[in-house]
């Protein structure tokens, strides 16, 4: 029987815990998988402070990429039809939706389901199988997960790249705002979704892209790799007329984007963005996950303006396979491998630090295959 290490959350606020577990078989249509990276969202920082309902105690880690250990009977394909067996790289959606609620049935939107199962989030660490998160040295993938087979050629630290924002994305700028041919997109935020908010936009055809964030090295990276057409610094200019005229000045005659996208997770951020947005433009708000309450915000503008406003939760398994097979693409064209800081398991804690902190633009921990003995 093999053991594996897990970073544990028992205690909101407190340490991480790293605990050992039981590497279970494979039931039927289950996997177990040697995870190679378990990237760190900006959203485990708020889940280890408390920040997002969730039981406890967890197995952190709800983005990754490892390799088949054991497949259960009746697995052998992946969610595309591709034969997987033992040693492949695959990847795979945090979240299982229920399948039988309304938000599932009837309006077909599995994001909205209230009872989805999500790795690293909502799996209790104190039931079986235990290891339910990516931030461990191997994982329990339950019957009805979204599995997806690495295409040829990725290595597994482009698949961390992004991490859940490449999917975010998708779900957000491709299939809900969908900017047109030749389009001005403004992001609002540069973090990993902000990233790849921009990233997806030049994608779908926009002609100019513009980057609005901070601080400077993650906007210089941005520019070096060609993220964005332009690359605006928050931090240089603090006063918000000022920041606007500058963003405006990018849009055709000053009228404003066609499509702003908030990726800041900063409530003022969503009035700022208004302004942003020519009249007959849209705002998609793609950056709220966690309630940091209300903002004042004139709702005259949204009228007077015919403004299309969308939000965005979180992604699909559809969404998911719809990143995985776009990410060949997007390697050969951006070398995303530069966005990553890879840490050992053993040192969680201060990689959610530096998260925290804005010092890495992705963090990613690197289990260690000979440690599951
Ligand atoms: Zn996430
Ligand atoms: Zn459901």
């Amino acid at each position: 029987v093999k053991r594996s290490r897990a970073v544990v959350l028992r205690e909101f606020g407190a340490q991480l815990d790293l605990a050992e577990f039981e590497v279970p078989e494979p039931g039927p249509g289950a996997a177990v998988v040697a995870v190679e990276l378990g990237g760190i969202c900006g959203t485990d920082a708020h889940l280890q402070r408390g920040h997002l309902p969730m039981p406890l105690p967890v197995v952190l880690g709800h983005e990754a990429v490892g390799r088949v250990i054991g497949l259960g009977d009746g697995l052998d394909r992946d969610v595309l039809g591709q034969p997987i067996a033992p040693g492949d790289l695959v990847t795979w959606a945090s979240s299982i939706a229920c399948g039988r609620c309304h938000w599932c049935l009837r309006e077909q939107e599995p994001t909205l389901c209230a009872d989805r199962a999500v790795y690293g989030i909502n799996r209790r660490a104190d039931r079986w199988p235990h290891l339910s998160g990516a931030w461990a040295d191997a994982i329990y993938l339950h019957p009805g997960t979204t599995l997806v087979a690495v295409p040829d050629g990725l290595e597994p630290v482009d698949v961390i790249a992004l991490g859940c924002a490449g999917p975010t994305a998708v779900h957000g700028v491709l299939r809900l705002a969908a900017p047109g041919f030749g389009d001005t997109v403004v992001v609002q935020g540069s973090g990993p979704v902000g990233l790849a908010a921009a990233i997806y936009a030049g994608r779908s055809g926009a002609g100019r892209v513009v980057l609005v964030g901070g601080p400077a090295g993650r906007l210089e990276l941005a520019r070096e790799l060609g993220i964005a057409d332009v690359c605006l610094d928050i931090f240089e200019v603090e006063d918000p007329a000022t920041r606007a005229r500058l963003v405006l000045a990018e849009t055709p005659g000053g009228r404003g984007a066609d499509l702003v996208v908030e990726c800041t997770g900063s409530p003022p951020a969503v009035a700022q963005g208004i302004d942003l947005c020519r009249p007959n433009g849209t705002y998609l708000i793609l950056g709220q996950y966690t309630d940091r309450g209300p903002t004042p915000l004139n709702p005259h503008l949204i009228t007077r303006k015919q403004l299309r406003v969308l939000g965005s939760w979180a992604f699909s398994g559809g969404h998911f396979v719809d990143y995985v097979e776009s990410l060949p693409r997007l390697v050969e064209r951006f070398e995303l491998h530069r966005l990553v800081s890879t840490y050992p398991l053993e040192s969680a804690g201060q990689a959610l630090d530096d998260v925290r902190a804005g010092r890495v633009v992705k963090a990613a921990l690197r289990p260690s295959r000979s440690a599951l003995v």
